[in-house]
C-alpha cells in the first residue's frame, strides 16, 4: 500500500479486548509461564462473529501460538474455547511463537492460518494435513474487518506484526520485533493513516544498552504511540524504562492479562 492507499475508510473497532494467553512474564497467578508469546483477540460488543454476506467481517484471532501445550491449558483456565478462534495468525518460525500450533490444530481444525510464504514447505504442509486452511502472507494484507498484517519485513527472519483499527487508533500487536520494533512501527505509520494508540508484544531489547532503549522511547514518543505493553523479549530494563517514560500509559503485560479497548 502506498501513500495513495492509505486505510481509513470505515469506523475503527469499538470494543476490542485482547488476553495475553502465553508469556513468559507473570501476570495473571493461575497461569504458569514459559518462553513465548501468544494472544487471542476479539471483539466484545454485540456484533455476530460472521456478520451475513459482509465481505471481511470480523473473526476471532489467535495471534502466535506460544512454545507447545502450555498454551491449551492457559485458554482452558482463561475460559477461552479453541473453537472459538477462526483465524491463527503467525508472526514468524521461531517455536516460542508457533510451537502450540500442533495441539490447537487437534482441538480446532476450522481455522485458516495467516503464516508468512518464507515458512519451510514441510511447516506449511503439516498445517495443511491437519485440514486447516492457509493463506500465505507476504505483503500487507488484510485479515479481517480492521485487521491488517504489516506483511513481511526482516530478511533473515521474517517477520509479520498485526495491526487493528480501533476509534481509538491503532493497536499494534507484534511477536519478537525481529525486524526491528522502530522499523515495524515505521511501517505502520507508512500503511495506515490512524494514530497510534498501543504497540504490544515482544520488543525484541532483552539485550539492548539503556541508551539504545532511550533513544527507541523517544521515537516512540516523537511517532506519537500513546500507551505501550512490552512483553516476551522485551526484557526487564526496557520493560522499566518504558514504564518510566511512558507512566500510566505504560501496560503490565504477561500471561492472562486482558487489555479492554474501553477501559484505556
Ligand atoms: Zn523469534
Ligand atoms: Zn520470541
Amino acid at each position: 500500500m502506498n501513500e495513495q492507499t492509505k486505510v481509513a475508510s470505515t469506523p475503527g473497532l469499538k470494543n476490542l479486548t485482547i488476553t495475553v494467553t502465553y508469556d513468559n512474564n507473570p501476570c495473571e497467578q493461575r497461569l504458569e509461564t514459559e518462553w513465548g508469546f501468544a494472544a487471542f483477540i476479539t471483539r466484545t460488543d454485540s456484533q455476530p462473529r460472521f456478520a451475513a454476506g459482509v465481505a471481511g467481517a470480523w473473526k476471532n484471532i489467535l495471534f502466535d501460538t506460544g512454545g507447545g501445550r502450555l498454551l491449551l491449558e492457559n485458554m482452558e483456565k482463561l475460559a477461552i474455547e479453541p473453537n472459538s478462534v477462526d483465524v491463527v495468525v503467525l508472526s514468524h518460525i521461531h517455536p516460542d511463537h508457533t510451537g502450540g500450533l500442533a495441539g490447537f490444530l487437534e482441538k480446532n481444525l476450522n481455522v485458516t492460518v495467516y503464516l508468512p510464504k518464507s515458512f519451510p514447505k514441510k511447516f506449511k504442509d503439516n498445517v495443511r494435513d491437519h485440514g486447516a486452511g492457509i493463506i500465505e502472507v507476504e505483503e500487507s494484507m488484510q485479515i479481517c474487518e480492521n485487521v491488517y498484517s504489516t506483511g513481511l519485513l526482516g530478511r533473515l527472519i521474517q517477520e509479520q506484526s498485526l495491526i487493528i483499527r480501533t476509534d481509538k487508533g491503532l493497536v499494534v500487536i507484534i511477536g519478537c520485533a525481529h525486524p526491528g520494533i522502530v522499523n515495524i512501527i515505521n511501517t505502520v505509520k507508512d500503511l495506515m493513516e490512524d494514530d497510534i494508540f498501543l504497540v504490544m508484544g515482544g520488543f525484541h531489547l532483552e539485550w539492548a544498552s539503556k541508551g539504545r532503549i532511550e533513544k527507541i522511547i523517544s521515537i516512540f514518543k516523537q511517532l506519537g504511540v500513546f500507551h505501550v505493553g512490552p512483553c516476551h523479549c522485551s526484557g526487564h530494563k526496557a520493560r522499566s524504562l518504558f514504564e518510566k517514560h511512558f507512566g500510566s500509559n505504560y501496560i503490565n503485560i504477561g500471561a492472562g492479562k486482558v487489555i479492554t479497548l474501553a477501559d484505556l
